[in-house]
């Protein structure tokens, strides 16, 4: 029998990178956990070290990562403990590692993912803010790294199962005319126009369908991860966002579908567990067990689909208009959306000025082309500042 395939698992303390390690964890002879990454939750990334025995666990939080080091170091551990965002990207280029998951949220997981794709590894995605960032710039160190870019988003994966056989991220699909993301509508699907104003972080917080991380929770009640997914989707399958579609899909079955030339409609069903995705790109081309239990259609009984309400949820047309624009402006917008997030979870901006904020950040701060890393930090800074300078107590215009 082979090697265990050595992986590193970024945002290991995460929604995406705990179920991960569950996928990981059934499968002992096919994977070995290389390293482990996350910001400051150093308890649990203990804990998972205890369980794992990986080489190097890595905190960007230096004090974290004493805490961590002591940790393991009073239990016997033979784990090395590293601090700071380089030590994660030499962690991601080690050469036991075959892959890698992207799963740090939000921009803070750019550089590291970045390194992954010119180490030559397979990416695995979740960390779809560093794509919408950078644009083609990561499509392009995949391919000059000579390694495999699989999406994890359970949408884009889907898209990915439903391409022709041998198809690899990044190409322009043959025969296919449309990618149709599904959304389930989020917490706020049927919610008046008038009460969104007033949504709590945690009402903004309790998808119906999915448990995931407090950032992309937010994203999915304003239906700005649509609008993400969109610009992810253009530059994953090398398609302009016209044919990026959408449609809501309450029950989060049908997790996305592919549109052919000849009529055909392929689409993959399962039910809304991330371990399914994160299964199938690690074991690709092969499959395994993830851990998921297959859908009884039956008792599911209906599948209902509806358009997108752009009135109550102007967020996906926020992110057209920056596909279109495209250069900075997907930077833009994401980073004016990570700063809006994070001001409406600490209750210092409500949930319709997400997208208000974003809108002026667009409208004010100048996309220009990206030609290097530099050109996409650039962007995020100005707009980062743009934006809490909106939201800013004494002189914002959406306090
Ligand atoms: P969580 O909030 O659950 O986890 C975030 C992870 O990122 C934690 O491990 C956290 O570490 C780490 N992190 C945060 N900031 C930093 C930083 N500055 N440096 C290093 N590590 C950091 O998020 P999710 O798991 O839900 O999402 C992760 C990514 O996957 C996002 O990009 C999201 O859009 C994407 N995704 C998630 C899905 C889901 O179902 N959850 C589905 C599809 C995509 P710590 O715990 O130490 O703070």
């Amino acid at each position: 029998m082979s090697e265990p395939l050595g992986i590193a698992v970024l945002g290991s303390t995460g929604s995406i990178g705990r179920s991960t390690l569950a996928v990981i964890d059934a499968h002992p002879d096919r994977f070995r956990v290389t390293s482990l990454g996350a910001n400051r939750n150093w308890q649990q990334i203990v804990e998972q070290a205890q369980h794992f025995q990986p080489d190097t666990v890595v905190l960007v939080d230096p004090s974290a990562a004493a805490a961590a080091r002591a940790a393991l170091r009073a239990c016997g551990s033979q784990t090395r403990v590293e601090s700071g965002v380089a030590a994660l990207e030499s962690a991601v280029s080690a050469a036991n590692v075959r892959m890698v998951m992207a799963a740090i949220v939000g921009a803070a997981g750019l550089l590291p993912t970045l390194a992954a794709a010119r180490a030559g590894k397979r990416v695995l995605l979740a960390n779809k803010e560093s794509l919408v960032m950078t644009g083609h710039l990561l499509m392009e160190q995949v391919r000059a790294g000579g390694g495999e870019l699989i999406p994890i988003d359970s949408e884009h994966n889907a898209i990915f199962q439903c391409m022709p056989a041998g198809y690899l991220a990044g190409a322009t699909p043959k025969g296919v005319t449309h990618v149709i993301l599904t959304a389930s509508g989020g917490p706020f699907r049927t919610t008046p126009a008038a009460d969104l104003a007033t949504m709590s972080p945690d009402q903004a917080c309790a998808h119906p369908k999915w448990k995931m991380g407090r950032k992309i929770s937010v994203d999915s009640a304003t239906l700005m991860n649509k609008g993400l997914e969109t610009i992810e989707a253009t530059l994953l399958f090398g398609l302009p966002e016209s044919r990026v579609d959408i449609v809501v899909h309450p029950q989060s079955i049908v997790h996305s579908l592919v549109q052919y030339t000849d009529g055909s409609l392929l689409a993959q069903l399962g039910a809304p567990d991330m371990r399914t995705p994160i299964a199938q790109a690690m074991a690709w081309p092969e499959r395994i067990s993830s851990g998921v239990q297959s859908l009884d259609l039956a008792a599911i009984g209906r599948l209902d689909f509806e358009p997108p309400d752009h009135g109550r949820f102007p967020s996906i047309e926020l992110a057209r208009a920056a596909a279109r624009a495209g250069g900075t402006a997907p930077a833009l917008l994401n980073a004016a959306n990570e700063v809006a997030v994070q001001a409406f979870l600490d209750r210092r901006l409500n949930f319709t000025g997400i997208a208000a904020v974003i809108d002026q950040v667009l409208q004010h701060v100048e996309a220009c082309p990206v030609r290097t890393l530099d050109d996409v930090l650039a962007a995020d800074a100005t707009a980062r500042r743009f934006a809490a300078a909106l939201i800013e107590p004494a002189r914002g215009a959406f306090a």
